[in-house]
């Protein structure tokens, strides 16, 4: 059994969006939002940062704040109503008993795969591209440049409750903290205002890439293999976007020091001025480097301990000749942005996730549904191993199209089913070849031949292909779905539409946050924009209500009742559900009912004094709702505090900060108690996702009901199975998701949505063909939100290569990345996160030093060489080693390890690349009259001018960063305040004025927002702030102050690496 990524109750997903015209929100028809826990992680960042709070010290036990809590009074409130008793309706006496649980999920026909050789239809030739010789001149490392340790006590600051976390659910990425439940009400503000220890800071020691000023004449390098510095230099490349630097300038030969002994070689200097210093740090030695004190050799003290000046100040590297993300994206759009991806070619790569463009389905899935780590796989597992390149696909089998493109067809082969493959069940798909005059098909995946059924059966055209090809989907698409018979059915019988039930704490501190009242209030018209197939006139989801902080209240509310009933079950620790009919009712039928119900919640409680919450009992007591309806669904939990009441599934604190960077850290990412992993398994049997809404803090109103209003209409695709066949010579061996995994194939899911993304890793099992290429079909079995059950089915053909540069040729950085990132995310449950971080660094200098060895055209040794399509790889990889889940700073709690661990296992390509390298934006540098978004620059605080205004998003957070001489018109355009000093930092509106400025301002965070999953609130950020240094965390080419290191400084480090590999 594995319980992959540990996950708890899953996510959900969903078709095209339905669009709610009139619905009083403006992010609606956004993307829907997260379903973890759509507290954004921004909690932590996002938040305003109410002064400043430290954690407290490990170890220090945290009393609850004297703000007067009430007593915890243990389950008296409701104590009086058995179980079972109703209240608030007619008495009646309604039986308990319960209702036999559904039978365990009964597996789809889904057969093991049989590998045979594969028979495929010639595509066009792999296209062509170039390499790119990046060169690095003249670095070396020495000390200085580093930026000055921030202000004692000004580092992040969390939001006050954050400081006291530590409810580390069990797998759920919660995020934000929970209060220390007994007695104390939110009020959480335990943090310890006044001095914090200084954060670290970059020391003066720190490594950075410089030079003496003066550009005086090259020094010859000490005579021996790979001195420093002479690994850098090689043919100038004159694109902006990678490294651009002088022509090359032959060194006299006694510097020629690089490299095995040998017929010397041209080294190419450039940057004239730029000297290297024999400072050893790019010798061959490992282990801790005198010069590098970046986290690699395992000096998380980084920056910590001044060092002494510098006695020339050093002329850094100029980080313009170093390859820029920012570049890549723009050449990327300006290239493949106009002419739409048509996927008939195979092992087409399609452009970046960074560009706008249209897709034509001639054959091949979408980029928008699968994106694979190379488009072009190597024959052999040798030629693979020696690459070291993973091979990966990213499938998003639900994503979202533009409106311009048309959603999946949906094909209806009859009683007989779907046509399928009798030997490896792949299904029909245009790369079956039929023979014999259309009598017969052989599988493209196995080889089997199989016969035709006779209703199926179609003359072959003069080229052997069918005639009625252009007339099926399932023969000319990549993509398409088929109707599911009743054989893809638990226990062969259609599902019934599925039901959401709202679950709401209604403890303590819940009603005293005005979350009970809010919540209650907005799902009286949330109610109404539940997901609907296609043009139905009302959505067939039903809904329930159930309360609870102890013990549980379910509500009857059929619509023949004239007020909704009551029903507490006080025995969590064998939930039960105490009422079938009446509990999941049609919104519309029983509008009234439900009406006055959301009505009265907040007044029944409104006077509770119990503080305590259980948690896993509910969501069993909404599973058992569930398969007692045996339909499958989506539960939504509102809880504000860690579950302490006696139950299973209870939690204590256990935020130990001691236990960062020793052997125990993983025990912090680890489940608490199994309870939730059980837990999680009976809900994805049952179809039942959870979404957790949780409120560590004061709520934030606007995000959770932005959050809220996404996740209620997304559209969820339950009960699913998801399984991934390949053509004879590769098979899926690994994944990354929330989902579960009873046997090694089948990824089950209790619901999968338009935002969830599984990561499918593939290795050999034999050798594969160049003639025939590689093929992936992806199969998801589900549940529509109306309860019809269908296949939605993904074909995409790659190339094989012999040849390691067609690989190096055809790879996409972006998903690599989202691969390395989930693997890295996954491997610190079981591994000592610097581990972790060592072995993404050693495999991404085995795939460049592969790439130099074998397909680069020989140059000197000291050169950095990278493929053209994996340039960033550096830039990126250090994004996700320094990234909180890896590198966590001080301000980082366990509990957003969590979220952000969680988060990133279920993210598309596109999220991951913005997530780790956020997008900065220059606003006020485009003429105002230029509607289009600004080009973004580089995430780095040398691309800041005071004089500008810039957004930045990640996808989670959205700062509006103000220079400190910004014109004063802009200041008044944008915050209707005279001067600089007047705006007030923190700032999460912007006024809404009527001049071009401002109009554009926020229409542009109006666009970001759209284009995000999750709400992304905003934060002002004045320069020279204090806030400033929570947005230069984001600033992910520097230095920051946990001790990520710089881009300059890691491509650096990076090169050094690859040295020692090839030498
Ligand atoms: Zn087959």
């Amino acid at each position: 059994m594995n319980v992959n990524q540990s996950a708890p109750p899953m996510p959900p997903y969903g078709q095209s969006q339905p669009v709610y015209p009139g619905y009083p929100q403006s992010s609606y028809g956004g993307q829907p939002g997260s379903t973890m826990s759509p507290t954004p992680y921004g909690a932590s960042y996002n938040g305003p940062v109410p002064g400043y709070q430290q954690t407290p010290p490990p170890g220090v036990s945290r009393a609850p704040p004297s703000s007067g809590a009430p007593p915890a009074s243990p389950a008296q409130a409701y104590g009086q109503f058995g179980q079972g008793d109703v209240q608030n309706g007619p008495s009646s006496t309604v039986q308990m008993q319960r209702h036999p649980g559904s039978q365990p999920f009964g597996s789809a026909p889904l057969a093991p795969m049989v590998s045979q050789p594969a028979v495929l239809h010639p595509y066009g030739p792999p296209p062509t591209s170039t390499e790119v010789t990046a060169q690095l001149a003249g670095m070396h490392l020495s000390g200085a440049a580093a930026p000055a340790p921030p202000p004692a006590g000004l580092a992040y600051s969390p939001p006050a409750s954050l400081a006291s976390a530590s409810g580390s659910f069990p797998n759920s990425g919660l995020y934000g903290s929970y209060p220390q439940g007994q007695a104390s009400p939110l009020n959480l503000a335990q943090g310890h205002p006044g001095a914090q220890p200084p954060q670290r800071s970059a020391p003066p020691q720190a490594p950075s890439f410089t030079s003496p000023a003066s550009g005086g004449p090259r020094m010859p390098s000490v005579t021996g293999p790979l001195l420093p510095g002479q690994g850098f230099g090689g043919p100038p490349v004159s694109q902006p976007n990678h490294v651009s630097s002088p022509p090359p300038q032959a060194l006299p030969p006694s510097t020629q020091m690089a490299g095995p002994p040998g017929p010397p070689l041209p080294m190419h200097s450039s940057q004239p001025g730029y000297q290297l210093q024999q400072n050893g740090s790019f010798g061959p030695v490992r282990g801790p480097q005198p010069n590098y004190g970046s986290p690699y050799p395992g000096t998380p003290t980084f920056g910590s301990q001044p060092g002494p000046p510098q006695p020339l100040p050093p002329k850094r590297l100029d980080p313009d000749a170093i390859p820029s993300p920012i570049q890549v994206i723009e050449d990327d759009r300006n290239n493949r942005g106009s002419e739409p991806f048509v996927t008939g070619v195979r092992g087409q790569m399609p452009p970046l996730v960074t560009t706008n463009f249209q897709v034509k389905d001639q054959g091949n899935a979408s980029p928008r549904y699968i994106r694979c780590t190379s488009y072009n796989i190597p024959c052999t597992s040798d030629m693979a191993k020696q690459a070291q390149v993973p091979l990966a696909a990213v499938i998003k089998p639900l994503a979202r199209l533009p409106p311009e493109e048309a959603s999946p067809y949906v094909v209806d082969h009859g009683e007989s089913g779907p046509l399928r493959c009798n030997r490896c069940k792949a299904y029909m798909c245009p790369f079956m070849q039929f023979i014999e005059g259309g009598r017969r098909f052989q599988c493209c995946f196995c080889s089997c031949i199989n016969d035709v059924p006779p209703q199926y059966f179609q003359h072959l055209d003069h080229t052997g292909k069918r005639v009625d090809a252009y007339d099926r989907p399932e023969l000319s698409l990549g993509s398409y779905e088929f109707l599911a018979t009743v054989d893809y059915c638990k226990n062969n019988k259609f599902p019934s539409p599925p039901a959401f039930i709202f679950m709401i704490d209604v403890s303590y501190n819940a009603i005293r946050s005005g979350l009970v009242r809010l919540l209650c209030e907005e799902l009286k018209t949330l109610l109404d924009f539940l997901p609907r197939e296609g043009g139905a006139e009302e959505s067939a989801i039903r809904v329930g209500f159930v309360t609870y902080n102890k013990v549980l209240h379910f509500y009857n509310v059929k619509s023949s009742l004239a007020q909704p009933q009551m029903m507490v079950v006080s025995d969590v620790a064998d939930m039960f559900v105490p009422l079938l009919d009446g509990f999941l009712v049609n919104v519309n039928e029983s509008r009234t009912v439900i009406t006055s119900l959301l009505d009265q919640i907040p007044e029944m409680f409104a006077d509770t004094r119990e503080t305590e919450t259980v948690f896993a009992p509910v969501i069993q007591a909404g599973m058992e709702a569930l398969k007692a309806a045996e339909c499958a669904g989506k539960l939504f939990l509102f809880h504000t505090s860690l579950p302490i009441a006696e139950a299973p599934g209870k939690l204590k604190n256990r935020d130990d900060r001691k236990l960062i960077n020793t052997d125990k850290e993983k025990t912090l990412f680890q489940p608490q108690t199994g309870a939730y992993q059980t837990l999680a398994k009976e809900c994805v049997a049952q179809g039942c996702c959870v979404d957790l809404f949780l409120f560590p803090v004061e709520n934030d109103q606007e995000r959770f009901l932005s959050d809220l209003c996404r996740d209620v209409q997304k559209v969820v695709g339950f009960d699913a199975v998801m399984r991934v066949r390949t053509s004879t010579g590769i098979r899926a061996v690994d994944f990354f998701g929330a989902f579960y995994m009873s046997n090694t194939t089948d990824v089950e899911l209790a619901g999968l949505d338009v935002d969830k993304t599984v990561t499918v890793e593939f290795k050999h099992d034999d050798r594969l063909n160049e003639e025939s290429g590689a093929l992936l079909q992806c199969a998801l079995l589900y549940t529509s939100c109306s309860g019809q059950r269908r296949l939605r089915i993904h074909n995409l053909a790659l190339n094989c290569c012999t040849q390691l540069a067609d690989l190096y040729r055809n790879c996409e950085t972006d998903t690599l990345i989202n691969y390395m990132a989930k693997f890295a995310y996954r491997g610190v449950l079981n591994s000592p996160v610097k581990t972790v971080r060592d072995t993404l660094i050693t495999q991404c200098a085995q795939i460049l030093a592969c790439y130099r060895k074998n397909c680069a055209s020989p140059s000197s040794a000291g050169q950095l060489i990278l493929p053209e399509c994996m340039k960033l790889l550096p830039v990126y990889l250090n994004c996700v080693l320094k990234s909180d889940v890896l590198q966590p700073g001080a301000e980082v709690t366990t509990d957003d390890h969590a979220y952000v661990r969680q988060l990133v296992t279920s993210m598309d390509v596109a999220e991951t690349n913005v997530f780790f390298y956020p997008r900065l934006l220059p606003l006020t540098k485009a003429p105002i009259e230029n509607t289009t978004e600004p080009p973004a620059v580089r995430a780095s605080e040398e691309r800041l001018s005071n004089g500008d205004i810039y957004l930045l998003e990640n996808g989670l957070n959205l700062f509006l960063w103000v220079g400190a001489s910004v014109q004063q018109g802009v200041v008044q355009s944008l915050f209707n305040v005279s001067s600089f000093s007047h705006i007030t930092s923190g700032l999460s509106v912007l006024p809404v004025l009527d001049n071009p400025l401002s109009k554009k301002v926020r229409g542009l965070i109006d666009s970001l927002r759209a284009q995000r999953s999750r709400y992304m609130k905003l934060i002002v950020v004045k320069q020279e702030d204090k806030l400033e240094m929570l947005f230069k965390h984001f600033l992910v080419e520097d230095k920051n102050l946990s001790g990520g290191a710089s881009y300059v400084d890691f491509l650096c480090h990076m090169h050094k690496e690859i040295q020692q590999l090839l030498s």
